[in-house]
C-alpha cells in the first residue's frame, strides 16, 4: 500500500505516458526505506523502472553515510547499485572543496560519512578537536584555543556527538578565514512522531557562533548538487523525474532544476512548514 509506484501501475503504463522520461532521481529516506526497512514495493518499482530500461540515481542528504556504505545498504534490501548512481550529501561536501583544487586539511562536525568522502577524494582531516573531550570549556582554555596549521576549510553535517567543544572550534576556523561547507539543510529528520535535530540545526549553530553564512549548502537543493548531477553525471533535467518526501529539499531541487516531474510521495518526513514562501 505505500509503494512509491505500484509495479503493476509501471508495467501498464511504462512505456506510455513515462516514454518523456529517461531518468529517475529517487530521494532515499521515506522513499526507498524508513530506517532499516525498505518501504513496501519500492524495491520492486526500482527494478520495473530498471526493467523498462530508465536510468536510476539516488540522491540523499543523509552525510552519515558514504556512497561506499550506501551501496552495501541496497544490496541487503537486495538492489545491486553502482557508486556511481549514488550522490549522498557528504560527497557532494568533499566534491565541492575538490571542484576548487582544495589542498589543505578540513575540519568535521559529523559522521563517519564525512571523513570517509573526504579521504576518497584525497582531501585531509584535521585533527578531531571536540571528539573525545565534549567536557565544559572555560574561558581561559576558549583563549587559548588554536586552530591546526593548515586547516583551511569546516565540513559541517549531522553529528549525533555535537557539543560546545566542536562548536567553539568551527566558529575559530571561520574566524581565521576557512571556507564553510555545510552538507544539508534539513534541520530535523521524523523519527516516528518525533523529530530528531539534524544537520541543519548544527549548521545553524555554527552560523550563529561565527556570525557568517556557509560558503555552500551541498546536498538538495542546492545549486551545487544540480551542477554537479548535470556535469558530472550529464543528467539531462528536462527528461528526468524527481521523487521524494519532502518539498523543501526534494521537490525543490526538482523545481529548481526544471525537472520533467517531481513526485512527492507521502511516505517520509511530511515536512512542509520548511517551504520557502
Ligand atoms: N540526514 C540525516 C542524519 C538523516 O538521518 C536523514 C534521513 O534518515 C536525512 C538527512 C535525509 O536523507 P534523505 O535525503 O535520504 O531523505
Ligand atoms: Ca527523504
Amino acid at each position: 500500500a505505500e509503494a512509491i509506484v505500484h509495479p503493476r501501475y509501471l508495467d501498464e503504463h511504462v512505456p506510455g505516458e513515462l516514454d518523456s522520461i529517461d531518468t529517475f532521481i529517487f530521494d532515499c529516506d521515506g522513499v526507498l526505506w524508513k530506517g532499516g526497512n525498505a518501504i513496501n514495493g519500492s524495491i520492486e518499482a526500482l527494478t520495473a523502472l530498471r526493467r523498462a530500461g530508465k536510468q536510476l540515481f539516488f540522491v540523499t542528504n543523509n552525510s552519515a553515510h558514504s556512497r561506499a556504505e550506501m551501496v552495501q545498504k541496497f544490496s541487503r534490501l537486495g538492489l545491486d547499485v553502482e557508486k556511481t548512481e549514488i550522490i549522498g550529501a557528504a560527497y557532494a561536501a568533499a566534491a565541492w572543496l575538490k571542484a576548487r583544487n582544495f589542498c589543505e586539511k578540513a575540519y568535521v562536525i559529523g559522521e563517519r560519512g564525512i571523513y570517509d568522502e573526504l579521504e576518497e577524494l584525497g582531501i585531509e582531516v584535521a585533527t578531531r578537536i571536540g571528539d573525545a573531550d565534549s567536557s565544559e570549556m572555560t574561558d581561559a582554555e576558549f583563549i587559548e584555543l588554536e586552530v591546526e596549521e593548515g586547516v583551511g576549510a569546516i565540513v559541517v553535517g549531522g553529528d549525533s556527538a555535537f557539543n560546545y567543544r566542536k562548536l567553539a572550534y568551527a566558529s575559530l576556523c571561520l574566524q581565521q578565514g576557512c571556507w564553510f561547507v555545510a552538507t544539508n539543510p534539513d534541520a530535523a529528520d521524523r523519527i516516528g512522531s518525533r523529530l530528531k535535530p539534524g544537520a541543519g540545526a548544527m549548521v545553524a549553530a555554527v552560523k550563529e557562533a561565527a556570525q557568517c553564512e556557509p560558503n555552500v549548502i551541498a546536498g538538495k537543493p542546492s545549486s551545487w548538487l544540480l551542477e554537479l548531477l548535470e556535469n558530472e553525471y550529464g543528467i539531462k533535467m528536462s527528461r528526468t523525474a524527481v521523487v521524494g518526501d519532502r518539498l523543501d529539499t526534494d521537490i525543490r531541487m526538482g523545481r529548481l532544476s526544471g525537472a520533467a516531474m517531481t513526485v512527492l510521495t507521502l511516505s517520509g518526513v511530511r515536512i512542509v512548514a520548511h517551504f520557502p514562501p
